[in-house]
């Protein structure tokens, strides 16, 4: 199984995965915990030349070296893992670039389409679990924690709002794919995210 968790800065996206993993390790499975940008070595290198700020991209260059990076991420990490049976747990894929490059700076979704599945091969997450969270209160939580990789737009509520609408429609358009998880406190997250995990994977872990 693969799955992704997306969502804003202050959605809380690496306290539920780290959670998610611990109880499909407790269960008795592999899991691979990666993120994007990033995820094998040479990701990580694209994301420090995206994310330093040293540079200003143009959005759709920004989109480009995301899709590189995926392309790596895929090749190197996610194929691999899935091909031994791990789970693999995603913190953002291509869903974020959908959202951030394609809606909220503008690039459209046709490029975004067509460089996920240059970049993926087919090799996409089998649920996105996005996390959903009110602008105001995503910033005020990425505020109390801001780190290098949090970039200029992260303190404007505009992109955020634009950004929230974005997944949320995404979400709406393929409900196949995405579990909408409204972000609570990290313990009721964490059971909504393992009950919906359970409901569509119920072969997923041995019993
Ligand atoms: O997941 P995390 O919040 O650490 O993301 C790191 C940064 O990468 C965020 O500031 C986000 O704005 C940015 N990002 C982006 N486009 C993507 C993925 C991440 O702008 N496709």
């Amino acid at each position: 199984v693969f799955a992704s968790l997306e969502g804003p800065e202050g959605a809380g996206k690496s306290s539920q995965i780290n959670r998610l993993a611990e109880r499909m390790r407790a269960a008795g499975r592999e899991v691979v915990v990666t993120r994007e940008p990033g995820g094998c070595k040479g990701a990580e290198v694209l994301r420090n030349l995206v994310l330093s700020g040293a540079v200003q991209w143009d959005p759709r260059t920004e989109l480009m070296l995301f899709a590189a990076a995926r392309r790596e991420h895929v090749v190197r990490t996610i194929a691999p893992a899935l091909a031994r049976g791990a789970v693999v747990l995603s913190d953002r894929f291509s869903e974020s670039s959908r959202a951030y490059q394609g809606a909220a700076r503008g690039v459209g979704t046709a490029l975004c389409d067509d460089l996920e599945r240059i970049a993926c091969d087919g090799i996409l997450p089998d649920v996105v679990f996005l996390l959903d969270v009110d602008p105001v209160v995503g910033l005020a939580r990425s505020k109390a924690r801001a780190t290098d990789s949090t970039m200029f737009e992260a303190l404007d509520l505009e992109f955020h709002r634009t950004l929230r609408q974005a997944f949320l429609d995404r979400a709406a358009e393929r409900p196949e794919l995405f579990e909408v998880i409204p972000s609570m406190d990290v313990a009721a997250t964490a059971d909504a995210v393992w009950a919906a995990f359970l409901r569509r994977f119920p072969q997923a872990l041995p019993r």
